[in-house]
């Protein structure tokens, strides 16, 4: 069996499900079990600093084989979406998938079918991994994980290959949006990082969105309804108005892709005398957003307006920037990345990701961190699968990156650079 595959096999079978509603961190003490057990697995590998603090985090180095080279980190995050049940995950390994339908064999309904998911076509004649049909697998993101600790013990082994020193961290609670709250960026000591948390083979993702939640108040006047004649402002009325404003064919989640940004309105607190919208706003460019955010306080002034006497008001906190603005100041992250996928003949694929990742927020916290694939595919989901040929070369593209980032930093004879 390949060690990935062994590896990934191990680690989806422990329930490390986070959950938004802890107070802990990590969320859920799954987590920590396998965090623990990876800082042993790193350990008994020979990787040197391992260490898990006391947020749970897990880091470790492969010591430097060649000088003058940048420290570069590798991120995966341990915890599974809360959207799915994540415990008694029973893996099924689909050894030469023949390109017919995969039925799940816990819940018949569950029904992978290549006509329906072109990745599943493109991956015929792979070693397919699922679940079983009641569960998700969880290779968002233990994939990633189980490639990581792959690629630490190739490099460890074959010292002749050159590289800086190479910083592993393993997170919990990405699926809740905490993976980088207690992250620290000083003590990780790498000065480019790349998470290993995409989908198909190639995948180079160093753009997402730039997001603020944005929260709308209108303040009515509430009294008995029976002598409430020119009295009375229902600020769920006003509310009413506003999401009545938002414009109808445009700016929204169901109307938009690629690099169109949104306006959201999700959640509502309706009273008479006070209602609050709860709206997230995305775009790629951040003066866009702010653009956004100006058209939302205008409609709320403007539906408040009906209503003379009510107020409203406008909150808006941020939530993460487009990690681009960070990493075209850095253009080697993902040259490098780009380059070490040519050298193994992966095509590279570039898209913009309509999310952020915890990419986006430690490039803000001034660790410049693209994202690369791993092979997830269906995440989130009970018809969650991967290709294990998928694993073998994210292993590989791991382990050239920082090959490339050493035969970038060595001096050519002649003293000049390349
Ligand atoms: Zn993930």
């Amino acid at each position: 069996m390949s060690p990935v595959l062994e590896r990934f096999l191990r680690y989806v079978q422990y329930d490390t499900q986070s959950n938004e509603a802890s107070t802990t961190y990590p969320s859920t003490p799954g987590q920590l079990v396998l965090l623990n057990d990876l800082a042993a697995e790193l350990r008994s590998l020979g990787a040197g600093d391992v260490t898990v603090d006391e947020h749970g985090y897990v880091t470790a180095t492969v010591p430097a084989t060649s000088t003058h080279v940048p420290t570069i980190g590798f991120i995966a995050h341990v915890d599974t979406s809360p959207e799915m049940p994540g415990a008694g995950v029973r893996p099924i390994v689909h050894r030469r998938y023949d390109g017919t339908d995969i039925a799940l064999p816990d819940d018949g309904s569950v029904v992978l079918r290549a006509a329906e998911i072109p990745a599943l076509a493109e991956r015929i004649g792979d070693d397919i991994v699922t679940a079983s049909g009641t569960t998700l697998l969880g290779a968002d993101n233990k994939a990633g994980v189980a490639e990581i600790v792959t690629a630490v013990e190739y490099l460890l082994a074959h010292p002749h290959i050159p590289h800086g020193d190479i910083r592993i961290a393993f997170t919990p609670d990405e699926e809740v949006g905490r993976g980088t709250l207690h992250f620290d960026v000083a003590a990780f000591r790498a000065q480019y990082a790349y998470t290993v948390d995409g989908g198909s083979r190639g995948e180079l993702e160093y753009e997402s969105f730039s997001a603020d939640a944005v929260t709308v108040t209108f303040h009515g006047f509430n009294t008995h309804p029976g002598y409430a004649k020119g009295r009375m402002l229902n600020a769920i009325k006003a509310a009413a108005a506003f999401i009545d404003l938002l414009p109808p064919d445009t700016m929204s989640p169901e109307t938009t892709e690629r690099y169109e940004g949104f306006i959201h309105p999700y959640t509502m607190q309706a009273g008479v005398d006070r209602t609050s919208v709860r709206l997230i706003v995305r775009d790629f460019v951040t003066p866009a957003l702010q653009d956004k955010e100006r058209l939302l306080a205008t409609l709320a002034e403007r539906a408040a307006s009906r209503f003379p006497g009510l107020r409203t008001d406008l909150a808006i906190q941020e939530q993460y920037r487009n990690m681009r603005e960070v990493l075209d100041r850095h253009p080697q992250v993902v040259d490098c990345a780009r380059e070490a996928m040519r050298r193994l003949g992966v095509t590279v694929r570039e898209r913009p990701i309509r999310g952020g990742t915890d990419g986006s927020r430690l490039s803000f916290m001034g660790l410049p961190t693209p994202n690369i694939f791993a092979g997830e595919q269906n995440f989130h989901s009970r018809q969650e699968w991967i290709s294990v040929q998928d694993m073998d070369k994210a292993v590989e593209v791991i382990v050239t990156l920082a090959q490339v980032w050493a035969d970038h930093a060595r001096p050519l004879p002649g003293g000049g650079k390349r």
